[in-house]
């Protein structure tokens, strides 16, 4: 048996890069055969802060080398106290947020999870409104609420107890999700029951890129609060300053009740995540809900050096507004150069998605990129999104080149 021949029939990145990559510095990647990348993937937005961030690296190395503990299930340990006093200090503080910190298991999934089965038991109800195009994670209770047909159906039982409602300009904008939510929690023999909670991302990754309006999301916090539902913001894509903001939400001037973070608060690619919630939602049991890796240590370190790296002042805030609008810019020229093929440009901070009209032309664009050495992946519903997420740390000249590579990719695609 070969490592080729080994892995499971469901991997997947590696089908559409096929080649063995073995160093990442910064905003590049490096495979064995001597071919280097330029990464716009990110991680799936694991690595905001880049590959192996020379600080982040530093303070890691320092760790292992005093034998820090590495593993320690919930204990207390300096690695743990540090973060928190750090995440206190430069995240919650400063936003005026009184959450309490959960630690759940180490992935997205198991924030998600962590947060729909707390709803759950402060409501004492059973439904969760999620939305259409959503992405929550692979465990049931996120797939229950994730709308991909394709996901869902890897799921081998019934996928209950969610009600879906559209998105921000679903099917054009035509229907409003937020007017048949109200309108029907307000009709007694509407037949919907009280939900526990709405969970909803801000700007959709894996569903398409798509940036709900900040009134849309005022108005569904303004529903929520008025109804009694509780309000999931799953940040796990878009939070640790990929829109701008460290958290996705703060543009929209709302306070969730529970906070989804994960895939970049390690800041290096470390598991680590978290389940954020207003103190009063503290109902938890000790021990009642719990994982093995919830003390991810090395990722407490590289998470803690992160913060103060990059969280002590609006620097990297503001640097990522200004690229927005460079990204409006130059997509929205794209876009309108190939107005038979690209439908849209959409996207806010350094979160963007070109979307083709027919999936196969996003298909060829992601090909003919990664041919000229840049790393991008799709999403939307049928996967007719090319998507471009960087790491916020990259340099203007990484950004030109990458779009650079991007424009040669479409002429190419287009060309057939
Ligand atoms: N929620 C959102 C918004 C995500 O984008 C993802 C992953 O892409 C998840 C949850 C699940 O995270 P994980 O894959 O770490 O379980």
């Amino acid at each position: 048996m070969t490592a080729a021949t080994i892995e499971s029939e469901v991997r997947s990145y590696c089908r559409d890069w096929p080649v063995v990559f073995d160093r990442g510095q910064g905003s590049r990647m490096f495979a064995r055969d001597g071919r280097v990348y330029l990464d716009f993937f990110a991680g799936a937005g694991a690595l905001n802060y880049g590959h192996n961030h020379p600080v982040l690296k530093r303070a890691l190395l320092d760790y292992l080398e005093q034998d820090g503990v590495t593993h320690s299930l919930d204990m207390l340990t300096a690695a743990k106290q540090d973060f928190l006093t750090e995440f206190a200090g430069r995240v919650l503080v400063p936003r005026r947020l009184d959450y309490r910190v959960q630690f759940p298991g180490p992935t997205g999934t198991n924030s998600v999870e962590a947060a729909l089965k707390l709803a759950r038991k402060v409501t004492g109800r059973h439904t969760i409104v999620a939305f259409t195009g959503a992405f929550h994670g692979m465990s049931l209770g996120s797939l229950a609420i994730t709308g991909s047909a394709t996901k869902r159906a890897g799921a081998g039982v019934p996928l209950g107890h969610t009600w879906r409602i559209p998105y921000d300009g679903f099917a054009g904008g035509q229907i409003s999700g937020l007017t048949l939510l109200d309108t029907m929690l307000g009709d007694r023999s509407s037949g919907m029951d009280l939900p526990a909670a709405v969970i909803v991302e801000t700007v959709q990754g894996e569903g398409g890129i798509n940036p709900a309006r900040a009134t849309w999301l005022a108005d569904l916090a303004e529903l929520c609060a008025r109804r009694h539902i509780l309000l999931i913001i799953d940040d796990i894509q878009m939070g640790c300053g990929r829109t701008g903001p460290f958290f996705s939400f703060e543009h929209a001037g709302i306070t969730p009740d529970i906070v989804c973070l994960s895939k970049s608060i390690s800041g290096y690619g470390l598991p680590m995540s978290l389940t954020l919630f207003r103190t009063e939602l503290d109902v938890w049991q000790p021990g009642e809900h719990n994982g093995t890796f919830r003390g991810n240590n090395s990722a407490f370190i590289t998470a803690a050096a992160a913060l103060n790296e990059f969280w002590t002042d609006s620097k990297l805030e503001k640097q990522t507004a200004e690229r927005e609008i460079l990204l409006d810019e130059s997509l929205g020229e794209l876009t309108a150069r190939h107005p038979a093929h690209i439908a849209a440009s959409r996207g806010r901070g350094l979160v963007w998605g070109l979307a083709f009209r027919k999936p196969h032309m996003a298909e060829r664009v992601a090909r003919e990129t990664f041919c000229r050495g840049l790393l991008v992946e799709r999403s939307g519903s049928v996967d007719e999104v090319v998507k471009l997420m960087p790491p916020l740390t990259s340099t203007d000249q990484e950004l030109a080149e990458g779009l650079g590579i991007l424009e040669q990719a479409v002429a190419a695609a287009v060309a057939g």
